[in-house]
């Protein structure tokens, strides 16, 4: 699905200076490596406060830890996601609440999350899926009216561009009180073990979140709240200030990528092509096709068969997931999650693909799903 190692060669010498210098330095942890990376990623992102965590799942935790929020009180997330979204709000012992996406952009639905909000409603965690972002305005607005906090999940969305009525423009993870992202391997800025950061513009917040993520303590050795241990090491910021002044590049190569398998897929009567947001870049982390008019598992065969990855995110919904059965919802409750779930496909998405790659896999599913 990912090609890391030709990514690797390109920038080779500046990741290896930069691992070579944590290590002369010995500055393990906290070091001068992760403060720059911080900068750097205040300044690309236009967040007031980057808060560097241990990993995307620490960063959503910490994030709901800082809301002060109590057992009981309800947070709406999508059910189609990766579960570390919901893992923590249950983790809190906090009460997800699942809504419904979008069939075109597969993001959380609107709609689906005014019909979900209670009085015990406090935050919204829209997750920007695949690497677009959800309906940032019109949720805003709703978690405005109701007095709720909005905290993103752009686990997947580091780069994209959000563009609101007036002609703003705010990045993914930079919209709601807290956006939280990962950098994971495979992720759009990935380093090469884990990562993640917070962001926010909001002083009192980003303070306590940075006191959350060291163990509670704002003066050493004095606990002021329980926390947890999550540090971005220096190691990893290193590798990821190497790759932060790429970031453009490589999404535009993804978005390449993903016109071409546009242009290969376009209009084709047996599959559709990811839908996009009216207000929002997509900077694709997946290039996710919902095959409609073809055996879905019979293509990823084929596909497997060529040497052609091809995976299902996701093949579950939450509310379908045995951790997190609740009475409260059954099958039949989210129809265009579970329709998505039985449809799906991920392409290989990667900076890295070339022409040939791309007329081979594109060749490849049209073959497929002909027959
Ligand atoms: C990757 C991912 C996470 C978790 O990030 P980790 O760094 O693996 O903990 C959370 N949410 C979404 C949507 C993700 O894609």
């Amino acid at each position: 699905m990912v090609d890391l190692q030709s990514q690797y060669q390109r920038i080779k010498a500046d990741i290896d200076r930069g691992i070579q210098e944590v290590i002369d330095s010995a500055a393990f942890i906290k070091g001068q490596k992760v403060s720059d990376f911080q900068q750097h990623l205040e300044q690309y992102t236009g967040a007031k406060h980057v808060i560097p965590v241990g990993n995307g799942t620490d960063a959503l935790q910490i994030a709901l830890m800082a809301l002060g929020l109590k057992p009981g009180d309800e947070v709406i997330t999508p059910t189609f996601t990766f579960i570390a979204t919901a893992e923590v709000v249950a983790l809190l012992g906090l009460t997800p609440v699942v809504v419904d996406v979008e069939w075109d952009t597969m993001n959380m639905s609107v709609e689906s999350v005014r019909r979900a909000i209670t009085p015990r409603t406090k935050a919204i965690v829209p997750v920007h899926l695949f690497g677009q972002c959800a309906e940032m305005d019109a949720l805003m607005s709703l978690a405005k009216e109701h007095g709720l906090y909005i905290v993103e999940d752009a686990c997947q969305a580091i780069g994209a561009r959000y563009t609101f009525p007036d002609g703003s423009v705010r990045q993914a993870g930079t919209m709601g009180e807290i956006g939280c992202t990962s950098f994971f391997p495979s992720k759009n800025l990935g380093c090469y073990g884990d990562g993640g950061a917070i962001f926010t513009n909001d002083d009192e917040l980003a303070a306590r979140m940075r006191a959350i993520a060291n163990h509670g303590m704002v003066v050493r050795y004095h606990h002021d709240m329980i926390g947890v241990n999550s540090r971005l090491d220096s190691i990893q910021a290193a590798v990821l200030d190497a790759k932060l002044p790429h970031l453009d590049a490589y999404i535009e190569a993804r978005q390449r990528a993903a016109a071409y398998y546009d242009k290969a897929f376009g209009g084709n009567e047996r599959l559709l092509i990811p839908g996009r947001s009216e207000h929002s870049t997509h900077v694709f982390h997946q290039y996710t096709l919902r095959v409609t008019g073809a055996d879905r598992d019979a293509l990823r065969n084929a596909l497997q068969e060529a040497g052609i990855p091809a995976m299902i995110y996701y093949p579950v919904p939450l509310h379908m997931q045995k951790a997190y059965q609740d009475p409260r919802y059954r099958e039949g409750d989210f129809p265009v999650a579970e329709r998505l779930a039985q449809c799906v496909l991920s392409l290989p998405m990667h900076t890295e693909l070339d022409e040939e790659q791309l007329a081979f896999i594109t060749g490849t599913v049209l073959k497929a799903i002909e027959k």
